[in-house]
């Protein structure tokens, strides 16, 4: 089998993994920004241990905490003119992927000049960057090990991607505590998010012997914790298998990319505000269906560390996703033709036409 891996970031798992290895990121300088939204970097105790194994390392730091869920691109300009006129020479983000994924733009646009209309074309970068220090406070989105940041992107109405080597993050530093303060939505909303990466990823035509093995250990480590993600009561370990089964699937996206289930979802999240996870949530035991008519064997496959048929699946997500969002025909017929025409479609081995599309969308709604 022809593949490529290739995994650069550092990645220290434990409890109290940051306080205890913070000499991994004393030779980045002497001041970090760190990256976060409002309340998570505090509410999760992450910001504390960042602060204290800051002082460990006698750096100094700024703190920039204006991320919003969806970040733009205006914050990531504004957040990039902050770490410049503040002097920092690392970044350090603390949150779920959307603090993550602001900060990899902002350390990017605070070392080399790049006009917003050139953000996503990455083949136009210098290799100037500012060290990324990760520290995830969801399991769900693995950004803390790939190579995309995933912005708002008015402009194209969707969510567009940086995708570039250059800001894969140089260390993340993987604790299940951190997620002890999420709610049970965020908390399910997010695992489904990565349960999507690994699936998307076995489903992907890049998919390899190495990527395969981490989204099928990905998704049996997520399975395991199902019954209590419907009850909203997980157990230290299971935050802690939660945690590395994400940072798993990003180790998988980071090789495969995504696929339709993503493409789909980025209209639900931009035009319906519904949140990223839940949107692939969502799409996902549909286009399951869907490729299971034209490739039985692949989803067979894919189900097996679920030990479930493609429509037992379905009632798990059901239950986990309760009551869903409304679409009317016509937003239907903009998100099927919005996602007809991204280029991540082909990415899929069982690429789903305009048609199919439409009729996932359909019959995920139930309309
Ligand atoms: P998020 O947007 O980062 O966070 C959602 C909410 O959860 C925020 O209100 C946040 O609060 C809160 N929160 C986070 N951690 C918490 C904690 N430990 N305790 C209490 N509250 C907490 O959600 P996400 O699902 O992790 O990230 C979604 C973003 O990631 C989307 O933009 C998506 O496109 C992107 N994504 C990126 C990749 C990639 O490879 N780069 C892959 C998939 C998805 P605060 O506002 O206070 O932080
Ligand atoms: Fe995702």
């Amino acid at each position: 089998m022809k593949f490529n891996f290739f995994m650069p970031t550092k990645v220290i798992s434990g409890e109290d993994c940051i306080v205890q290895n913070s000499e991994a990121f004393k030779a980045f300088g002497k001041k970090a920004v760190i990256v976060c939204g409002k309340h998570s970097a505090e509410a999760s105790g992450a910001l504390s241990d960042i602060c204290k194994a800051i002082k460990k390392n006698q750096q100094d730091f700024c703190i920039y905490n204006k991320i919003m869920s969806n970040p733009t691109i205006p914050c990531v300009y504004d957040g990039a003119e902050f770490a410049k006129s503040n002097g920092a020479d690392f970044v350090i983000a603390i949150g779920g992927g959307s603090p993550m994924d602001a900060a990899k733009a902002i350390s990017l646009t605070a070392a080399q000049n790049i006009p917003p209309e050139q953000l996503f074309n990455s083949s136009e970068f210098t290799d100037k960057i500012l060290p990324l220090v990760f520290v995830p406070t969801t399991a769900g989105t693995g950004s803390e090990v790939t190579q995309y940041s995933i912005l708002t992107n008015d402009t194209a109405q969707t969510k567009t991607s940086i995708a570039s080597q250059l800001i894969f993050p140089k260390i993340a530093f993987i604790d299940g505590k951190y997620t002890e303060s999420l709610s049970k939505k965020t908390t399910v909303n997010t695992a489904i998010d990565a349960l999507s990466h690994a699936i998307e990823g076995i489903l992907s035509v890049r998919a390899g012997t190495i990527s395969d093995a981490l989204a099928f250990k990905s998704i049996e480590m997520i399975a395991s914790c199902f019954e209590s993600l419907k009850k909203g009561k997980l157990s230290k370990e299971q935050r802690t298998i939660l945690i590395e089964a994400s940072t798993m699937a990003g180790m998988v996206i980071a090789q495969t990319g995504t696929t339709s289930v993503h493409v789909m979802g980025y209209s639900l999240t931009y035009f319906k505000d519904i949140d990223h996870g839940r949107a692939n949530g969502l799409l996902l035991g549909k286009t399951l269906k869907f490729i299971e008519k034209k490739n039985p064997e692949l989803i067979k496959k894919i189900l097996m560390p679920l030990n479930m048929s493609c429509d037992k699946f379905q009632a798990v997500l059901d239950e986990l996703l309760g009551e869903k969002e409304k679409l009317t025909e016509e937003e239907i017929l903009k998100f099927t033709e919005k996602a007809s025409k991204n280029k991540n479609l082909c990415n899929g081995k069982v690429p789903p036409n305009k048609d199919d599309i439409y009729m996932i969308y359909k019959t995920s709604f139930q309309l």
